[in-house]
């Protein structure tokens, strides 16, 4: 009788999930196990509620469909862990490899000590399409730039046909914590709003990428960029944890463009999207310190003014810039923020406010639910301008020309900043400059804006200049 751990982690679903795939062919008896681990694995407080919930439909998934029993630990993995092999004849334990540098090292000092004891760790890739020491250059060190590193992985995309388990191994009777005793989700009112929007879980997940592919995958790429539509899938809080794999999407896409009336620049262009988020992940294995250190080091000497008192303004989306307060608001009460208002949100805060980047990630991490070290610091460090493959340094959103192109009806700054519902077209995205708004516009609560823009672009500019002269010298 042989009998396996299957460690889950980021890869919290039955389909398409490499390790546990393997341990049900190879194994009779399983368990499988989610080890709440905070000191390796960083968990904001949005993702927290996420977290809950997706773990909860995963002990329902996996007793329904495979009859295995999820157990839940708290604390450190690897002591968990070897009290389960003494305790129970394990013979091996099966889990797929994550990418954080905190996750590697532990993951490391886990596999070298249980090899030492003759239990065989077996790892997988259940996360990527590409693992980053899979894709090289032509000199043979890591890309930097995003075009030519995504056209090479474009080279290694091949997708096989997805493994259905089964063999339907037996449960073990295992002590496990219970869901509620770990109290994951906010005290605050804060999450009441996100089960409107969200359904953690494989089966969101499954929803979500079909409702993407029949509605809006034709005209994604025009539509994207239009916070009003919410035309773009939605999935990253699933890719996050795992609900979903990213072998899973791009079959979907492949199979949805062999249809004749199929976008296929948009079905390539959303493709392109998963690209950004394997780069990101790129990046950050080859630069470990990406999340703290500015990966161009000349803006280690950014003069960051980091006032507190604007930190809070721009978090409680009061800046007096209504893309942008919308944008943080709509954070707020979703957990989530159109990509598009990221960026000019991030923009605004990094080349605006002066607030190092860092700071803005920081909250994002706390509130988004998919915040995700990886794509966030790589985002982050591409707005501010520090980053590998960054937006150029003069490239300074401008936050009304950017509302009124993207959000030319005012319908996105509507919905989360209702105080400013009255005012038309013209005048909704920078309520101060027109006279015939004045009424409305100082009857309500809605602040004067907190800098001026065009004085904030000319500091930064000349912020920059003296860092370039920095890097010269
Ligand atoms: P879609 O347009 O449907 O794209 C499909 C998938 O591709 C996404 O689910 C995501 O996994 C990936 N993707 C899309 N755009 C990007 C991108 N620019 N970078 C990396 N991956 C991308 N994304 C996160 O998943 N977690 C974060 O913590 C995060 N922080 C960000 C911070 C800033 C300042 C900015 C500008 C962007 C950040 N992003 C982050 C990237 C992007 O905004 C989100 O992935 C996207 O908005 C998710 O919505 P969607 O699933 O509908 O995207």
């Amino acid at each position: 009788m042989s009998r396996a751990i299957v460690w889950l982690r980021q890869d919290l679903r039955i389909a398409d999930n490499p390790a546990l795939f393997e341990a049900c062919s190879n194994h009779e008896e399983i368990i499988p196990i989610y080890i709440l681990d905070k000191k390796n694995n960083f968990l904001g407080g949005a993702q927290a509620w996420w977290l809950h919930h997706s773990l909860f439909a995963l002990k329902n998934a996996l007793s329904q469909q495979l009859g295995l029993t999820l157990i839940f630990r708290k604390g450190e993995p690897l002591s968990i862990l070897s009290e389960l092999v003494d305790t129970l004849s394990i013979k091996a334990i099966y889990w797929n490899r994550g990418y954080e540098p905190q996750s590697i090292a532990r993951d490391k000092t886990i596999k070298a000590k249980f090899q030492e004891t003759g239990v065989d760790v077996v790892s997988f890739n259940g996360n990527l399409l590409n693992e980053p020491w899979t894709v090289n250059n032509k000199s043979g060190t890591f890309f930097k730039v995003f075009t030519p590193y995504w056209k090479t992985c474009l080279q290694l995309l091949q997708p096989t046909a997805e493994k259905q388990i089964t063999h339907r191994p037996r449960s073990v009777a295992v002590e496990s914590d219970t869901l509620q005793n770990w109290d994951l989700s906010p005290h605050l009112d804060w999450a009441a709003q996100f089960p409107d929007f969200w359904t953690p879980g494989e089966e969101g997940a499954q929803q979500r990428l079909n409702n993407f592919i029949a509605q809006h995958l034709h005209g994604y790429k025009s539509l994207r960029d239009i916070p009003a539509k919410q035309a773009t899938s939605h999935l990253s809080p699933h890719l996050h944890f795992g609900e979903i794999s990213p072998w899973s999407v791009v079959r979907a896409i492949e199979y949805a463009k062999l249809d004749p009336h199929c976008d296929l620049i948009s079905a390539d262009h959303f493709l392109s999207e998963l690209g950004w988020r394997e780069f990101s992940y790129y990046l950050l294995y080859h630069v470990p310190s990406m999340p703290e250190k500015n990966i161009k080091s000349e803006f280690d000497h950014f003069p960051w003014h980091n006032d507190l008192s604007l930190l809070k303004r721009w978090q409680k989306g009061m800046t007096g810039y209504p893309i942008v307060d919308a944008g943080m608001r709509e954070l707020w009460a979703t957990g989530y923020m159109h990509n598009r208002v990221r960026m000019i949100v991030a923009s605004f805060l990094t080349k605006g406010l002066f607030i190092d980047w860092r700071l803005g990630a920081d909250w994002f991490l706390d509130t988004l639910l998919d915040a995700d070290l990886a794509n966030n610091s790589a985002s982050w460090q591409w707005v501010a301008g520090c980053g590998a493959d960054a937006a150029p340094y003069f490239r300074i959103f401008n936050p009304v020309l950017q509302s009124q192109k993207f959000d030319p009806h005012g319908d996105y700054i509507r919905r989360w900043v209702p105080e400013l519902s009255a005012l038309n077209n013209d005048n909704i995205h920078a309520p101060w400059e027109s006279s015939k708004t004045t009424l409305v516009y100082h009857k309500t609560n809605y602040p004067q804006p907190i800098i001026n823009h065009n004085e904030a672009r000319a500091k930064a500019l000349s912020y920059y200049k003296n860092l370039k002269s920095i890097h010269i010298t």
